[in-house]
């Protein structure tokens, strides 16, 4: 059996939200060693692996403009919370023995380093995971979209995002019991049909670097592994 996976380089992106569990706000430690525990069984195979995660599990930029918080500082929080999800992922996987670096989109070099692409080159060829932190430093834009930036700017095979469902579908499987998965989609009808994958900057940047994205289930351990050694059991948007 070839035990080689079939993904080597990778990033992958994580929401806020998938770090809540069940919890309505904020870091659920079960979750995160999960996450953990998936992330080091690909870095044991030899993936390198970088990682963008969201903040919404703190703080949304949009939502916090509906409170009356002004939009650009409301992304500064926003970013901000990337921030404090990168140092608990960084936390939780070094219990684990794997080594992490964080960088920030926004220098704080008290606590990370700021985002430089050849350092975290050779973090990656170390077998260090590489944690992005603070999006992409812009304000109204999305940690999808950082993560696609950063896929792109590291040369990575795919972007993998890690969700609650097991794949894109035609439409919302929770609402819709004759939803359909695709087992594959093009960039282009995730834009036309507004599939809810990543948002449509990301998704753009992804079809004009030919970068492929995996949509998995990450509920489910062992997953992660199964994604990387090439078996298909989420959707991939590649191109027409
Ligand atoms: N954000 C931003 N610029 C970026 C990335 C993120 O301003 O490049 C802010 C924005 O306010 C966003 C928040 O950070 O709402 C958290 O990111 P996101 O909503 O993408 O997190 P997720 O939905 O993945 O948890």
């Amino acid at each position: 059996m070839d035990t080689s996976p079939f993904y080597k380089k990778i990033l992958l992106k994580l929401s806020g939200e998938a770090l809540m569990g069940e919890q309505e706000f904020g870091i659920s430690a079960d979750m995160i060693m999960m996450y953990s525990r998936q992330i080091k069984e690909i870095v044991d195979l030899g993936v390198e692996v970088s990682i963008v995660i969201g903040g919404g599990n703190i703080f949304r930029g949009l939502s916090g403009a509906d409170q009356g918080v002004d939009r650009v500082t409301g992304d500064h929080m926003g970013m901000l919370a990337t921030v404090i999800n990168s140092l608990a992922l960084q936390n939780s996987l070094e219990k684990l023995g794997v080594q992490t670096r964080v960088q920030t989109a926004i220098e704080m070099p008290k606590i990370a380093e700021p985002f430089i692409k050849r350092k975290a080159q050779r973090h990656l060829e170390k077998g260090r995971v590489v944690i992005f932190g603070a999006g992409t430093g812009n304000p109204y834009f999305t940690t999808d979209t950082a993560a696609a930036l950063r896929a792109i700017e590291m040369n990575v095979d795919v972007v993998i995002k890690a969700t609650k469902v097991d794949g894109i579908y035609d439409k919302d499987p929770v609402k819709y019991k004759d939803a359909v998965k695709y087992e594959k989609v093009s960039y282009n009808e995730v834009l036309t049909k507004d599939l809810k994958v990543m948002d449509a900057t990301a998704i753009s940047l992804c079809r004009e670097n030919r970068l492929p994205i995996i949509v998995f289930d990450s509920l489910k351990e062992g997953n992660l592994k199964k994604v990387i050694m090439g078996e298909n059991i989420g959707t991939i948007v590649v191109a027409d």
